[in-house]
C-alpha cells in the first residue's frame, strides 16, 4: 500500500514526520506498537491515518472526554461523512447513542473514541464483540503507570476489557510524557512486552530554558513580556485566583492580557482563547486547564509564576513554546515555598500517593535548583543522553550562558559512592547526607551507622554541596534512583567502575535561591522603610506642597501627605502617569497638584545626576480589593451606607475606615446622597471650614480633640473630611 498517497489522500499532507511512517507500517502489520513523542510531534496521526485504511474499526481510549468531541470533529474535517468518528461516552443522551450504534455496525465508522469508564461496561464489550475491531489504542497511555503524573485507576483495567473482547486485537500505546519507570509500567500492564518501541528525541533544541528566584516578581514579568512586545506568551498559574490577579497587574500596566481558567464559563473560555490564537492579545494569563489540544505555532514564551507539580506537567507545558522551530523562551519563577505549598495540597490522600507526589515535586526542586544543563537534567529525566558541550540545542540554558562555579570533585564522589557501598544500598539521598555531614539521630543510632568509616567524612562540605553531587552522579548515571523504593540510591555499573578506578569529576555548585530571595527581600524591606529617601528633595517637596496649597488656597495636607512626599523622594517620578503610581496618589490627585512636583522632580533629578530606580515602574492593583470595589460601585448606586455595611458583614466604623483608604489613595468618593440625611445641614457647613481654614494636618485625631466641646460625634466628623478630601484634595 502506498502510504503517502493515503497520507496525503485522507490529510492533504506530503510527507510524514519522524517516524510515522514506520510506526503506522507497524499498526497496519498487526503489531502490538509503543510510540513515545514529545507534545506536537504528530501522535494522532499515528493512529488516524491506519484506523482509515484498515478494515473495521479502531477503537481509541482517551480520559479527556472534554477534547474527544474536537478530535471527533477534527477528523470528520478530512472527510465527506459524518460517520467515520464517533466517540461514546457518558455525555451522549440515548438518541445519540443509537446513532452512533447503528454506525458501527453497519462499519461505517472507522475510528471509534471511548472514555475508559465506558469501556468498563458490561454491555459496551459484549457490543464490541459484534463487531470488526481494526485496533485499539490507549491515548495518554502514561495514565496506567503510578509513578507518572496523571494516574487513572481505570486505565489498569484495560487490558482485560480488550481481552474481553477480542484477545488478539493489536494493542497501541500513545504518550508525550513517559519517564523510563513510567514506560516499563505502561508495555507491562498491557501486556505487550514484545510491542515494537518507536521513541522520538524529546530534545527540543529551539527551547531556551530559565529559572529564575520569585523576587519582585510583578517587576521580573512585566519586564520580560515588555522585551517582547508583540509576541505571543503564555504564563502558567497555579491557581485560579493568581490567573486573575496576574492578568490584571499586565493588564493595568499596558500589556495586552486575558485570564484563562475552568471557573470561567464556556464562552468566557472560548472567547480568551480565540482573542489569543486570533492575535488580538499577546498574553494569556492560565491554569493549566489551557492548552490541551491548542495548536497555536508561534507561542514565543511560556512562564511558570510558579512550579508545577511534575516535571512531566512542565516539560508539556513548556513544550508549547516554539512549535513552529522559532524562538520559545522557558521561564520559571522558582521559590521553594511553593513547593511546601504543594506538598500540604497532597495531605489527606492516601499515603502512595503522596510518596509518588513527593518524588515527583523532588524532581521539580532538583531540576530548579541544579546548576548543570537545564536540557541534560531533562532529557535524562526522561531517559535520553544528551552531549552538553556539542549536541543539538547546547548551551540554550540559563546554565550554560551563565556558569556556576564548579570544582574537581573526584575526592567527593568517590566518598559518596563508598558511602553508598557501606550503606548496602538502603539509603536514600537525604540519609546518605546525614552520614556523610556526621548528624546524628535516633534513626541513625538504633543502625548503628554513627560508627560506619563514612560518618562524618564528609563534614567540610555542607548538605547543599552533597545534593548537588547526587544529582549529578545521578545523572551521571553513577548512582541509579530506584523509584520503586521511593528514592533509594544504588550504585549503576559506572558507579562501581569509578570506586575500582576514579576517574576526575567536575562538581558544579548548586544555586542557593533561598539565600538570594533573603537578600533581594532584605533590599525591599529597606526600600519601603524609606532609608533610601532622598532628604534634600524631600524638604524642596515639602515646601513646594505650602506654596502649591496656598495658591490653590488650600491647607497643605490636601495637597500631599508625608508618605507621599516620602515615596515621592524615593522613587523620582517624572511624568504625571509615574506621580500616579505614588503611595496615596491617584490620577485625580496627580493632574490637580502633580505638575508643579514632576517638573521640580525632573529638573532635580537632572542637576544631580541622579540614575532613577524606576526603570520599571508597577502599577499595583492589589489595594483595589474586592471590598474596595464593592463599595465603590454601591456608593456610586447611592446606596445607604448603612445597607453597604450590612452587605459585608461590617460594621460602620470598619465600613467609615475603608472609604477613607479608598479617598487617600486618591479615589473621589461622592456620599452627598448619604450626607443630606446624615448630617445637619449647617454642622456640614462647619465641618467642611474647619477643615479649609482651621486644620493643621487634617487627621481625624486632630479634629476630635479640636472640636471636642462642640457637638460633633465622631461618625459625623468622619463623614464631612471624606467629603473634603474628595473633594478637595483628590
Ligand atoms: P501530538 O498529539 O503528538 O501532540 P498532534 O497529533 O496534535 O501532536 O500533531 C501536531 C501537529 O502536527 C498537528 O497540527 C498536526 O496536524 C501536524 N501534523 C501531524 N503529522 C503531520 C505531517 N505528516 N505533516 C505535517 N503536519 C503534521
Amino acid at each position: 500500500m502506498n502510504l503517502q498517497a493515503e497520507l496525503k489522500k485522507h490529510f492533504g499532507f506530503d510527507a510524514f514526520k519522524g517516524d510515522q511512517e514506520e510506526i503506522i507500517q507497524s499498526v497496519i502489520s498487526g503489531n502490538d506498537t509503543f510510540v513515545i513523542m514529545p507534545t506536537g510531534g504528530g501522535k494522532s496521526l499515528c493512529y488516524q491515518l491506519p484506523a482509515l485504511i484498515h478494515e473495521g474499526t479502531a477503537i481509541v481510549i482517551s480520559p479527556l472526554i472534554a477534547l474527544m468531541k474536537n478530535q471527533v470533529d477534527s477528523i470528520r474535517g478530512h472527510s465527506e461523512d459524518d460517520f467515520v468518528a464517533h466517540f461514546l461516552n457518558s455525555s451522549l443522551n440515548k438518541a445519540e447513542q443509537i446513532v452512533v450504534k447503528d454506525d458501527l455496525r453497519a462499519g461505517r465508522t472507522k475510528l471509534l473514541y471511548v472514555a475508559p469508564e465506558t469501556l468498563n461496561k458490561k454491555e459496551t464489550i459484549d457490543f464490541f464483540k459484534e463487531l470488526t475491531i481494526s485496533f485499539v489504542a490507549v491515548d495518554e497511555a502514561h495514565c496506567i503507570s503510578e509513578w507518572g503524573h496523571d494516574f487513572r485507576p481505570e486505565y489498569r483495567r484495560i487490558k482485560e476489557m480488550i481481552k474481553g473482547i477480542n484477545s488478539k486485537i493489536p494493542v497501541m500505546a500513545l504518550t508525550a510524557t513517559a519517564t523510563p519507570k513510567v514506560q516499563g509500567d505502561i508495555q507491562k500492564n498491557l501486556g505487550m512486552s514484545d510491542a515494537r518501541v518507536f521513541k522520538a528525541s524529546f530534545n527540543r533544541t529551539n527551547l531556551f530554558y530559565e529559572v529564575r528566584p520569585k523576587v519582585e516578581l510583578a517587576k521580573q514579568l512585566i519586564r520580560f513580556v515588555k522585551e517582547r512586545q508583540g509576541k505571543s506568551g503564555i504564563v502558567y498559574c497555579l491557581s485560579r485566583k493568581k490567573v486573575e490577579e496576574i492578568a490584571e497587574t499586565l493588564q493595568v500596566n499596558g500589556i495586552k492580557a486575558l485570564p484563562y481558567h475552568a471557573g470561567f464559563d464556556a464562552g468566557t473560555r472560548a472567547k480568551n482563547q480565540d482573542m489569543f490564537l486570533n492575535e488580538d492579545v499577546d498574553v494569556i494569563v492560565a491554569t493549566i486547564a489551557f492548552g490541551m489540544g491548542i495548536d497555536k505555532p508561534d507561542v514565543r514564551f511560556v512562564i511558570h509564576h510558579d512550579m508545577p507539580k511534575s516535571l512531566e506537567g512542565y516539560y508539556q507545558e513548556t513544550g508549547r513554546a516554539g512549535r513552529d522551530g522559532g524562538e520559545g523562551h522557558c521561564l520559571a519563577f522558582y521559590d521553594y515555598k511553593d513547593i511546601e505549598k504543594l506538598e500540604k495540597f497532597m495531605q489527606g490522600k492516601p499515603i502512595s500517593e503522596q510518596e509518588v507526589g513527593k518524588q515527583l515535586l523532588e524532581e521539580v526542586v532538583a531540576y530548579a535548583e541544579t546548576a548543570m544543563s537545564r536540557r541534560k537534567f531533562l532529557l535524562h529525566y526522561f531517559g535520553e543522553e544528551f552531549d552538553e558541550e556539542n549536541g543539538e540545542g547546547a548551551k540554550m540554558d540559563d546554565n550554560a550562558v551563565n556558569p556556576r562555579p564548579r570544582e574537581e570533585g573526584s575526592k567527593w564522589v568517590k566518598m559518596l559512592l563508598d558511602c553508598v557501598a557501606e550503606l548496602k544500598e538502603t539509603a536514600k539521598a537525604k540519609y546518605i547526607i546525614e552520614i556523610l555531614t556526621g548528624v546524628s539521630n535516633s534513626q541513625i543510632k538504633s543502625f548503628r551507622h554513627d560508627t560506619i568509616k563514612s560518618f562524618g567524612a564528609g563534614k567540610e562540605k555542607d548538605k547543599k554541596f552533597w545534593m548537588a553531587v547526587i544529582r549529578q552522579t545521578t545523572v551521571g548515571k553513577l548512582l541509579i534512583k530506584d523509584i520503586e523504593t521511593y528514592g533509594v540510591l544504588k550504585l549503576g555499573e559506572k558507579g562501581k567502575e569509578f570506586i575500582a578506578n576514579p576517574q576526575p569529576f567536575t562538581v558544579i555548585l548548586d544555586h542557593d535561591y533561598i539565600e538570594r530571595a533573603e537578600d533581594d527581600n532584605l533590599i525591599l524591606n529597606t526600600k519601603a522603610q524609606g532609608s533610601a529617601m532622598d532628604d534634600k528633595l524631600y524638604q524642596l517637596l515639602k515646601d513646594l506642597t505650602r506654596s502649591v496649597a496656598k495658591d490653590n488656597n488650600v491647607p497643605p495636607f490636601v495637597v500631599f501627605q508625608e508618605p507621599s512626599l516620602m515615596d515621592m523622594a524615593n522613587q523620582y517620578p517624572i511624568t504625571l502617569e509615574e506621580l500616579a503610581n505614588i503611595q496615596g496618589v491617584g490620577q485625580g490627585k496627580a493632574n490637580k497638584y502633580g505638575a508643579s512636583f514632576v517638573s521640580t522632580i525632573a529638573d532635580y533629578v537632572e542637576e544631580n545626576d541622579i540614575e532613577r530606580a524606576q526603570d520599571i515602574v508597577v502599577k499595583s492593583v492589589v489595594n483595589k480589593s474586592g471590598t474596595k470595589v464593592y463599595i465603590i460601585q454601591n456608593i456610586d448606586r447611592k446606596r445607604p451606607l448603612e445597607d453597604i455595611a450590612k452587605a459585608r458583614d461590617m460594621s460602620m466604623e470598619d465600613l467609615l475606615t475603608e472609604i477613607e483608604n479608598i479617598v487617600e489613595s486618591g479615589t473621589k468618593v461622592n456620599l452627598d446622597y448619604y450626607l443630606g440625611d446624615a448630617v445637619d445641614e449647617d454642622k456640614q457647613d462647619e465641618l467642611y471650614d474647619y477643615f479649609m481654614e482651621d486644620a493643621e494636618t487634617g487627621t481625624i485625631e486632630e479634629a476630635m480633640e479640636e472640636l471636642k466641646d462642640e457637638d460633633y460625634s465622631e461618625e459625623e466628623i468622619r463623614l464631612m473630611r471624606i467629603k473634603f478630601m474628595s473633594e478637595v484634595a483628590n
